[in-house]
């Protein structure tokens, strides 16, 4: 049996992390979306286990101790973190997990699961970026600061993974996700069962 593939994606706050994967989990009914827990108060249309499993700081901490996370990250001052939810065992049964966790958790992620795919989703710039996150209009100006301040910072982050991809259009940058877990799909590595050909003729 082939191991699943785990997707981190990663990207600066209003890149379009989340509009893209979207449409990549729409196109590809074979990769399962890992849901966060998060802190956060939850955005008007959210819903409570299908964006996020939205907790209090005291749940947060339970689960903490109780050692339910893959990792989890303080945020622009909330909570986030990957339920751990047998992520092993799915991706040894060939199930393909796609995570949308900020820079600090895809590093603490990449420590422990080397063979992840770590994509770096960029803007096509700050200027776009600060134009998306408005028109967004999930933030206060407090927050808005916080999260264009953080940025830079979070971009240069990118430079530690595996793939980077330009979110211009939602098409492209979705097109171009698809090319790299195909390309990944072929490797090797991941393929070794195929190579038995002891049997011989
Ligand atoms: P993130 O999850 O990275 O914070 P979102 O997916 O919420 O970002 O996207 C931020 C805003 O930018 C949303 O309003 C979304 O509709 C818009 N957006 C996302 N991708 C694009 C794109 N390629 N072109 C134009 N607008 C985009
Ligand atoms: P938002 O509040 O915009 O939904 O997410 C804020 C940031 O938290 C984004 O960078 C997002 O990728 C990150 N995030 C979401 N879920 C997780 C998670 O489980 N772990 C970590 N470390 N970051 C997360």
């Amino acid at each position: 049996m082939t191991r699943g593939l785990l997707i981190v994606i990663s990207g600066a706050s209003g890149t379009g992390k989340g509009t893209v994967c979207k449409k990549l989990l729409a196109d590809l009914p074979e990769v399962a979306y890992s849901i966060s827990a998060t802190t956060r108060t939850p955005r008007p249309g959210e819903v409570d286990g299908r964006e996020y499993y939205f907790l209090s700081v005291e749940e947060f901490k339970t689960w903490i101790a109780e050692e339910k996370f893959l990792e989890y990250a303080n945020v622009y001052g909330n909570f986030y973190g990957t339920p751990l939810n047998k992520i092993e065992e799915r991706l040894n049964r060939g199930e393909d997990i796609l995570l949308e966790i900020d820079v600090q958790g895809a590093l603490n992620v990449k420590e422990k699961c080397p063979d992840g795919i770590y994509i770096f989703l960029l803007p096509p710039s700050l200027d776009e970026l600060k134009r998306r996150i408005e028109g967004r209009g999930t933030e206060n100006p407090e927050s808005l600061a916080r999260r264009l301040k953080n940025a830079v910072a979070e971009i240069k982050i990118g430079l530690q993974y595996d793939y980077v991809v330009v979110n211009d259009t939602i098409d492209n940058a979705t097109a171009q996700i698809k090319t790299i877990l195909a390309a990944e799909r072929l490797k090797v590595a991941r393929n070794t069962d195929k190579f038995d050909f002891e049997g011989g003729f």
